[in-house]
């Protein structure tokens, strides 16, 4: 059996890294030469991790098993399995969609003078800037508007980017002295509260901590439109403006959508449609997994906020899936879970939570960079063991299998 596997950020990878260590035939359609291990954009753009550090070249991942085509997917025939790039035109027998989510400035303004937080490129930009920011350091000529720093949007990425911009200016205040005392940070979020998925208690937490580091939280507060060096915003005090020249755009993305695609995949938010095997409703050759997809949470009564873990989740269930198929077994459904999220608040604090278990602090701390490394070390793992040991490569899967055989019963 061929599989066609479309993007290779967590869930994608994942997908290919499991197939390949079964010996099924896999392509992975992917433009970019390196794996974007995304959480970690955070910490490089506070200067707090190398731009080297944030990626993994696929050369260091894929075993020789795998093509990699360095394209870019442009429509796909989730029947006939034809998927077109802007390089060529492939057929297989079963198709994979990981194509991720990416930025989604939905205000007027905000993609011509904001900054995202999505890519390696989103990363460049914000270090470029504040190379520049440095230099008017050294020459002591900042005006006010570049000392304070506006990240729209109080969800997970944007409070980890205020967190970590805490630092950055902690930093910088030592540096370069009383210029940079006079730095500000807000965090502006449009509901009442911060991290709206996660539980009062932990997102009041949250609150706290970046109040006390000196960041401005301004809730139940909106941008209305975003100009060169201004925001307008409302509020509960009316229309203000803040006057900036630096803010960060974490105010809500979209999942990846291809030039051409078939109607009637998509739910009227722009996830892809899967039934519990995260197979394609009423196209079962077509699996969709990752931030493309939007899996209910039957305990919190919503959906699932994207993280890491739930895509990989899906992926290893996926590839299990296919490696059933590819033996005439039937397929296992996929139960989504948030058994375990977690995330850094700067580089001594987090959130976590761990068999349903909250965790902040230290302890959150502790679970995000567990979680951190144990992905890197399990993707890159893949590919040593599949050269040295392949008897080994097997193993997880198998592991997996069992337990979710287990489960089953
Ligand atoms: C700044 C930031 C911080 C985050 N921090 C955390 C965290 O601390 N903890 C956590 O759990 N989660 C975090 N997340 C969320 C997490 O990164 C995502 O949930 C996860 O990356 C989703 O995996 P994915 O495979 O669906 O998509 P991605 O990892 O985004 O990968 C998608 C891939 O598809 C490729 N692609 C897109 N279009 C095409 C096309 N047309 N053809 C071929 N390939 C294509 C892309 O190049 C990319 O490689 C963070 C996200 C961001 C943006």
């Amino acid at each position: 059996m061929e599989i066609v596997v479309i993007g290779g950020g967590y869930a994608g990878l994942r997908v290919v890294q499991s197939l390949a260590a079964r010996n099924l035939q896999v392509t992975l359609i992917e433009p970019r030469p390196e794996h974007v291990l995304r959480p970690r954009l955070v910490a490089a753009a506070a200067q707090r991790m190398a731009l080297r550090d944030v990626s993994l070249p696929f050369g260091r991942l894929l075993p020789a098993n795998v093509r990699h085509l360095r394209a870019s997917a442009i429509r796909f025939d989730p029947d006939t399995i034809e998927v077109e790039t802007d390089q060529e035109a492939i057929r297989a027998d079963r198709l994979v969609l990981a194509m991720g989510a990416e930025s989604n400035p939905t205000i007027p303004g905000v993609e011509r003078h904001g900054l995202p937080l999505y890519s390696l490129e989103d990363l460049e930009q914000v270090l470029g800037s504040w190379s520049r920011l440095e230099e008017d350091f050294k020459r002591d000529r900042c005006e006010s508007e570049s000392l304070r720093w506006v990240i729209v949007g109080g969800g997970m990425t944007g409070v980890a980017l205020a967190a970590e911009l805490v630092h950055l200016a902690r930093r910088w205040r030592k540096r370069y002295g009383s210029l940079a005392e006079t730095i500000q940070i807000h965090l502006v979020q449009r509901s009442e509260r911060l991290l709206p998925g996660w539980s009062v208690e932990v997102s009041d937490w949250v609150t706290r901590w970046l109040i006390r580091h000196r960041v401005i939280v301004q809730l139940n507060t909106q941008v209305r439109r975003a100009r060169p060096d201004l925001l307008v915003l409302s509020g509960p005090d009316g229309a203000t403006e803040l006057a900036t020249q630096t803010f960060f755009w974490a105010g809500g993305t979209r999942p990846v959508r291809l030039e051409e695609e078939p109607e009637g995949l998509r739910t009227p938010e722009g996830f892809m449609q899967v039934d519990s095997f995260c197979r394609l409703i009423e196209h079962p050759r077509t699996y969709a997994v990752g931030d493309i997809i939007q899996p209910f949470n039957p305990r919190t009564q919503q959906s699932f906020a994207p993280n890491t873990q739930l895509a990989v989740r899906a992926a290893e269930a996926v590839a299990l899936n296919l490696v059933a198929e590819s033996q005439g077994r039937a397929p296992i459904p996929f139960t989504p879970s948030d058994e375990r999220v977690a995330f850094s608040l700067g580089a001594f604090d987090g959130i976590a939570l761990v068999d349903g278990q909250e965790l902040v602090g230290t302890p959150g701390w502790t679970a995000a960079q567990a979680a951190d490394l144990l992905y890197v070390n399990s993707v890159q793992a893949s590919l040593l063991i599949g050269r040295f040991a392949p008897e080994l490569a097997t193993l997880p899967q198998a592991l997996l299998e069992a337990g979710r055989e287990d489960e089953q019963s």
